[in-house]
């Protein structure tokens, strides 16, 4: 297969532009702006004779003369943080960016895979959220860049769908971790690892009883690769449902890094949500899929890799 992968030096992306590389059937294109990506993230594939590095902003027409066969739109700002300080881009990559690679697996008559979020649900009244449930979403607030440019690229995922006959599918990703994270991305497992290894209060935002569901990088990707075999043309929540505080996850940093850095507590930033936790159902039932790495596994994982790049 002839695949486009947006987004491909970014976290998620490089890790699957590695898996879909180990198909030696697959030609793979990466178009990424490394607004937030990093080429260190992809040497080997910038090596490998089945794969082609284009630098290019999805926000503006892309254009690719070989067949394509898949689309992937991974390509975004995705940390608070990021898209915070790259706003406009973030609203581009979300709607420019998704009606952009539509508009490719259109003139190629190619399946289209979208990178949604769990930012879709917004500030969640019901938990866990599975996908019929509309979200609690702010639609100016600080956030809105990324999670309503998501929902309209899921808008406007289903209506080229409809429209066009496009068969596409649609993946709401929960919090992921693991290696390959920008150090500086200002995500809570980054910044508390960070913190711990070089002995610096741990910042807990609020009160740390906000919690999140944390999945490690490989079940996200085997979540992405399980939906790309099947036959469902839907939407998936592919995160993990093992949920903690804010606080809880502190805790277990400092226990996994013997570090002796404190706690200490900043304002919680506006929007920011009280919960979330994915129902995963359905993703359990259609695609046989589920994550594998339980949580100490994949922090110290992570923890080990972020040391490497300390010390680099
Ligand atoms: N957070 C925190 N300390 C930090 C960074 C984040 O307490 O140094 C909190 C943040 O306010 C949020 C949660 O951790 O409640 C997860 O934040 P993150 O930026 O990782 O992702 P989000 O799920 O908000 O997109």
């Amino acid at each position: 297969m002839n695949i486009v992968l947006t987004g491909g030096s970014g976290f998620i992306g490089s890790h699957l532009s590695k898996e879909l590389l180990k198909d030696s059937e697959n030609k793979l294109i990466v178009v990424d702006n490394l607004l937030t990506g990093n080429l260190d993230n992809i040497q080997n594939l910038l090596d490998h004779e089945n794969a082609t590095f284009i630098q290019h902003d999805v926000q503006d027409h892309i254009e690719i003369n070989e067949k394509v066969d898949y689309v992937f739109h991974l390509a975004s700002a995705a940390s608070p943080v990021a898209y915070t300080e790259n706003p406009v881009n973030t609203l581009k990559a979300g709607s420019l960016g998704t009606i952009n690679t539509l508009g490719l697996a259109r003139k190629h008559n190619a399946e289209y895979f979208l990178a949604s979020t769990s930012e879709v649900y917004g500030d969640p009244l019901i938990t866990p959220q599975n996908e019929e449930y509309w979200g609690n979403v702010n639609p100016n607030g600080e956030r809105s860049m990324y999670d309503e440019a998501k929902r309209f690229a899921e808008a406007a995922t289903a209506t080229y769908a409809r429209s066009y006959n496009i068969k596409a599918k649609i993946i709401r990703i929960f919090n992921t971790y693991g290696p390959n994270m920008q150090l500086n991305d200002g995500r809570v497992v980054t910044n508390l690892i960070v913190q711990a290894l070089n002995d610096e209060d741990l910042t807990i935002y609020g009160d740390g009883s906000q919690t999140r569901s944390f999945s490690y990088v490989s079940d996200t990707v085997a979540g992405i690769l399980a939906m790309m075999k099947s036959d469902h043309y839907e939407v998936f929540n592919i995160g993990n449902p093992y949920e903690m505080t804010v606080k809880e996850l502190a805790e277990t940093i400092l226990k996994l890094t013997s570090s002796k850095s404190k706690i200490i507590y900043k304002p919680l930033p506006n929007d920011d949500p009280q919960q979330r936790r994915p129902d995963i159902t359905k993703a359990k039932e259609k695609l046989n899929w589920e994550p594998k790495i339980d949580l100490e596994t994949g922090l110290n994982t992570t923890i080990d890799w972020i040391k490497q790049e300390l010390s680099k």
